[in-house]
């Protein structure tokens, strides 16, 4: 499946996906593909609401990320 996250457009942490390259491994992994799977994707889901600022694809934070 390769389909691109609806929330491009609005996500807080996509325009640092494309600038960061330590971080440019989401866009494969969840934006362009399986975002479905992507911890932020999924916290706007559930909680209709913008997910934390930090919060990375896979569930860690963006300090933690390194
Ligand atoms: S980080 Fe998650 S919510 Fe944001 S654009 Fe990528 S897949 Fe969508």
């Amino acid at each position: 499946m390769s389909d691109d996250c609806p929330n491009v457009s609005r996500c807080e942490l996509f325009p640092r996906l494309k600038t960061d390259s330590a971080l440019a491994f989401c866009l494969e992994q969840y934006c362009h593909a399986d975002f479905v799977r992507c911890a932020r994707y999924r916290y706007a889901q559930e909680h209709r609401a913008k997910p934390p600022a930090d919060l990375l694809p896979n569930g860690k934070q963006l300090a933690e990320a390194g």
